[in-house]
C-alpha cells in the first residue's frame, strides 16, 4: 500500500527546460529538468551508474517545497546508491509505493525556493536556503508523541533513501528540512557541509550521558574528510580537543587547519582489522602492543596519559577494535558508518569492565540541524570546500570518493550557479 502524499505538479505549461548554470524567472518551474540519474540496470561503478538525463520536474505534496538547486554537495551515501549495495534504493522505494524506476540522489543543497505546498506557511518563494537531510512522516505516531523523529520507523535520509535530491536542477524536500543559507557563503560553500555537519553534530551532542563537554578529548577518524573536518570544528566550538587520524601528513595538516590539535598517521601502525581471537595468546599480545602504541600517540598529543572521552567512528570493521580499546572508562564510541566493512569485532572484556558505550548514530533531527546551521551562519564553522566541479563530474567525483581519493573536505557540484564565488551577500 502506498503511504505517499498526494502530490501536484507545479510546472509551467510554457517553459520546457532551462540550461544548467541558469535559472528560469523566479517561481516559474520548467516541465523537465537536467539531472544525473542512477538506474538499477546500471548499478555498479559510479562512473557508469550515473548518467545525464532529462526527467520530469517532480510534483510536490502539501508539506513539501521545490528548490532550484544552485549547488549540490557530494557525499559517500550516493557511492552506495550507485552500487545498489547494501540497499537497492529504487526497489526499496517501489516497495513503499513509489512509481519511479530511477534514483536522483544528492543529500546536500543550497538553492532558492521556487514553489511551496498548500500546507506550508513559513517558507516563501525566493527564500535562499540550505537543506538538512532528515526526512520522516509527520503523522508517524512516534513523532506525534514528541519523540526524536530520527528514531522513528519512518526516518530516512533525503537524497539517499528518497528520490529527487540535489543532483537534479529541482529538488523536492519536506518543509522542515529547509534552513536559512549563511549570507556570507557562496552557493558552493553553502552546499558543502550540511549532511556531514549535522550528522557530526548529532554524534557529538545527541547522546545524553556522553555529549561533548568542555575540555573533552575526542579521537576523530578520517580527520581530513567530510565528517572529520566538521567533527573537529564542532569539538573545538564546544571547548573540547580533537585529535585527527589520517593516512598521510598532508591530510594531517589539513585536519589541523580545521580544528584538530594534532594528528596520528594510521599508516605508522598495522594492527587494523579483526584482532586475533582471545585464546590466541601470542596474536593477542602483538595486537595489544599495536593498539597500545597507537594509544601512546594519543597521550603524546594530549600532553598527559589521557584517553578519549569520545571516539568519533565511521571506518568500522578496520578500526572499531582500536576505538573500543582506546575510549576512556565510561566513554563512548559513536559510529555512523562502516566504510571499511560491517563485520566489526568488539572485545567485550574492555567494553563491560570499563563500562564503555558503543552508540550508533544516523542523520539529524530538526533541532540538531538548526543548532549546527547556526554555527555556520555565525561563521564559527568553515564548510571546508574541497573541489568545485561541474554537474557532469558527479559520476567521477563519486567514483573517486569510493576509492578514497581526494579526501580534503567536501566536494561540491555547481548546478544553477555559474561559478564557485556566486551567491555571497555583498
Ligand atoms: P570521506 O570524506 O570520503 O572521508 C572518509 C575518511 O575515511 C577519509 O578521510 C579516510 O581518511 C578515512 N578512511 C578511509 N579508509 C580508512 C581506513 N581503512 N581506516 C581508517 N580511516 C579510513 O567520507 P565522509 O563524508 O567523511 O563519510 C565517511 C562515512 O560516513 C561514509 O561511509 C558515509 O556514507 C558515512 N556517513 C554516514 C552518515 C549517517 O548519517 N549515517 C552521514 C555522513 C556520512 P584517511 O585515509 O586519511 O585515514
Amino acid at each position: 500500500m502506498s503511504n505517499q502524499p498526494e502530490r501536484r505538479s507545479v510546472a509551467s505549461s510554457t517553459v520546457d527546460t532551462v540550461d544548467i548554470g541558469s535559472l528560469p524567472l523566479l517561481g516559474v518551474v520548467p516541465k523537465k529538468m537536467h539531472a544525473q540519474v542512477i538506474r538499477p540496470s546500471r548499478y555498479g561503478d559510479p562512473t557508469t551508474a550515473f548518467q545525464h538525463e532529462e526527467v520530469e520536474t517532480p510534483p510536490i505534496g502539501p508539506d513539501e517545497v521545490l528548490i532550484a538547486v544552485m549547488a549540490a554537495g557530494i557525499n559517500y551515501n550516493n557511492v552506495w546508491a550507485a552500487r545498489g549495495y547494501p540497499v537497492d534504493q529504487v526497489a526499496a522505494r517501489q516497495r513503499r509505493g513509489e512509481t519511479e524506476d530511477f534514483h536522483i540522489g544528492g543529500s546536500d543543497a543550497s538553492g532558492i525556493v521556487y514553489a511551496v505546498g498548500d500546507g506550508v506557511d513559513s517558507i516563501n518563494v525566493g527564500d535562499e536556503v540550505v537543506i538538512h537531510p532528515g526526512v520522516w512522516d509527520n503523522d508517524d505516531p512516534w513523532i506525534a508523541a514528541g519523540r526524536d523523529p530520527m528514531l522513528s520507523p519512518s526516518a530516512k535520509i533525503w537524497g539517499y533513501d528518497t528520490n529527487f535530491g540535489s543532483f537534479g536542477q529541482f529538488a523536492r524536500v519536506q518543509a522542515h528540512q529547509v534552513l536559512p543559507k549563511a549570507p556570507h557563503l557562496s552557493w558552493a560553500e553553502a552546499a558543502a557541509p550540511t549532511l556531514v555537519g549535522t550528522t557530526a553534530y548529532r554524534m557529538l551532542h545527541g547522546w545524553q550521558g556522553n555529549t561533548i563537554q568542555e575540555d573533552d578529548l575526542v579521537l576523530v577518524w578520517g580527520g581530513s574528510g567530510g565528517l572529520g573536518t566538521q567533527a573537529s570544528q564542532i569539538v573545538r566550538e564546544a571547548g573540547g580537543r580533537a585529535i585527527a587520524v589520517v593516512s598521510d601528513d598532508e591530510r594531517g595538516r589539513y585536519a589541523m587547519k580545521y580544528g584538530a590539535i594534532g594528528y596520528i598517521n594510521r599508516r605508522d601502525f598495522d594492527h587494523w582489522g579483526i584482532p586475533p581471537l582471545v585464546d590466541d595468546v601470542e596474536g593477542q599480545k602483538k595486537w595489544s602492543a599495536g593498539a597500545r602504541a597507537f594509544g601512546k600517540k594519543v597521550w603524546e598529543i594530549a600532553g598527559s596519559r589521557e584517553d578519549p572521552a569520545i571516539v568519533f567512528e565511521h571506518p568500522g570493521a578496520s578500526t572499531i577494535p582500536t576505538s573500543i580499546f582506546l575510549a576512556q572508562t565510561g566513554g563512548m564510541v559513536v559510529i555512523c558508518a562502516g566504510t571499511t566493512g560491517f563485520d566489526a569485532m568488539v572485545d567485550l572484556r574492555y567494553h563491560w569492565t570499563r563500562q564503555k558505550r558503543l552508540q550508533g548514530s544516523h542523520g539529524t533531527n530538526d533541532e540538531q540541524a538548526q543548532a549546527y546551521n547556526q554555527l555556520v551562519v555565525d561563521g564559527k564553522i568553515d564548510p571546508c570546500v574541497g573541489r568545485v566541479l561541474p554537474m557532469s563530474d558527479i559520476p567521477r567525483a563519486h567514483a573517486e570518493m569510493g576509492r578514497g581519493e581526494e579526501v580534503f573536505g567536501n566536494t561540491v557540484i555547481l548546478v544553477g550557479a555559474k561559478d564557485p564565488d556566486q551567491g555571497r551577500a555583498s
